[in-house]
């Protein structure tokens, strides 16, 4: 939400995207780009978002009132087809981090062999504090803002943090109502009674827990013997928790923007899930010690999960992390600076766009089955995601021993050089 009163005083010249977490982006994949030897034309050609939209409208509030909102919608690249990710809501989305987040799920879907470009949107505001009925006005209005740019086959949005099959049955309807019929293939992560599946909600964190099962298998780590902690408590942190208490693991932390949770035992993952759906949060849950929530990512055990957003294992924290793995659940949690002192370290970063990529593969197959007027069972659905994720590792894992580098930069090799092969053969219009 923004005041005149706190309008930037200097707007930024140039490249608006250009900011710190576009740059780590950036850097992540110039080392993908060294690694395959691109040439600086191709690296020209993906390095900045193809189309950046910024759109400021009003929206009247429950008290009567109008308060103007920005939001954005950025596709990173159009070579590989429609362009496809996520709509985020919370106070601080800029362009810059709709354009890296976009870059990135450019990454994900061709590391996954998914016929998508990367897209992301948001709208800087608070879910939190907005009532149901205003975040409905704010959703209906920003999809009428992006109709120019967006279609079943040309941009698809989705869920991202603050958003969920609510918002996105409400997007789904804004743009049915304005083209005069329905058309469900607009949005992934719709409600199932809208020709959504019900193996959308979860899939994000299934999808991460097939990758950890699958690691552990090959390094022949038993799961039931780690220990695990969780910084996310959301759509993607309660399933990953939920899904490794079932499998028997112990799950020794856990943190969300309320606060942090310790048990050396072990947390009671279904109480503590009770827990959140009463009170929104983790904070408060008494069989557990209470610590600050950045503490969370700092206590000793096996596999550290990151299932927040962005920047939060730093230059600043990274010599603290204890543990032996590190599963990206969130995108882009890792800086680069962290990166390599993890790497000096000796612990493994699984990357963000394998980890998650469950979420985006899950809603390829909601939009086939959309377009396709026809619906797969639940069963079916994750037992394709289970392979393609396997499929996708042993590719990063072939990359890792080719190039001789970490399995981020391998997964981004493999996904960087579809991309720019795609771009060559389309050669340059006109
Ligand atoms: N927002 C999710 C992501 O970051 C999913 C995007 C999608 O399903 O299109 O991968």
């Amino acid at each position: 939400m923004t005041t005149i009163s706190d309008a930037p005083s200097t707007p930024p010249q140039g490249n608006e995207w250009e900011t710190a977490f576009y740059g780590a982006v950036t850097a992540q994949f110039a080392r993908a780009a060294d690694a395959l030897e691109l040439d600086d034309e191709a690296r020209a050609r993906l390095v900045q978002p193809r189309r950046t939209l910024t759109v400021n409208f009003p929206v009247r509030l429950d008290d009567g009132s109008v308060e103007n909102f920005t939001g954005y919608r950025v596709q990173h690249t159009l070579t590989m087809g429609p362009t496809k990710g996520g709509l985020r809501y919370a106070p601080d989305v800029t362009m810059g981090e709709c354009a890296a987040l976009a870059m990135l799920m450019t990454w994900k879907c061709a590391l996954l062999g998914l016929p998508y470009g990367g897209a992301k949107g948001g709208v800087r505001c608070d879910p939190a504090r907005l009532s149901a009925a205003e975040v409905e006005r704010v959703t209906r209005r920003y999809a009428a803002e992006l109709i120019p740019v967006i279609g079943p086959n040309i941009d698809i949005p989705a869920p991202d943090v603050g958003t969920g099959a609510r918002e996105m049955a409400w997007f789904y309807d804004t743009y049915s109502q304005a083209v005069g019929h329905a058309v469900p293939e607009i949005v992934t992560g719709k409600p199932a009674v809208l020709g959504g599946t019900e193996a959308r909600q979860p899939a994000t964190g299934l999808g991460v827990t097939y990758i950890i099962e699958d690691l552990l298998a090959r390094f022949g780590w038993p799961l039931t013997e780690q220990r695990f902690v969780i910084q996310g408590f959301g759509n993607v942190g309660a399933v990953v928790a939920g899904e490794l208490h079932r499998l028997g693991a112990r799950v020794v932390g856990v943190a969300d923007a309320g606060g942090g949770l310790a048990s050396e035992d072990g947390l009671d993952i279904p109480a503590l899930q009770r827990h959140v759906a009463a009170h929104s949060t983790v904070a408060g849950f008494a069989e557990a010690d209470a610590i600050p929530g950045a503490a969370v990512l700092e206590l000793p055990c096996d596999v550290l999960v990151p299932a927040a957003v962005e920047a939060q294992i730093t230059a600043g924290n990274a010599d603290r992390i204890d543990c032996r793995l590190i599963v990206e659940a969130a995108n882009g949690p890792t800086t680069p600076e962290a990166d390599h002192r993890l790497a000096e370290r000796g612990i493994r970063v699984v990357p963000d766009v394998l980890a998650n990529g469950g979420g985006v593969t899950v809603s390829y197959f909601e939009w086939v089955q959309s377009h396709q007027k026809y619906t797969w069972d639940v069963a079916e659905i994750q037992e394709r995601l289970r392979h393609q994720l396997h499929v996708a590792l042993n590719r990063i894992l072939q990359a890792a021993e080719r190039h001789d580098v970490d399995w981020r930069t391998a997964a981004l090799t493999v996904a960087v050089d579809r991309v720019a092969q795609a771009a060559r053969l389309r050669a340059v219009y006109p």
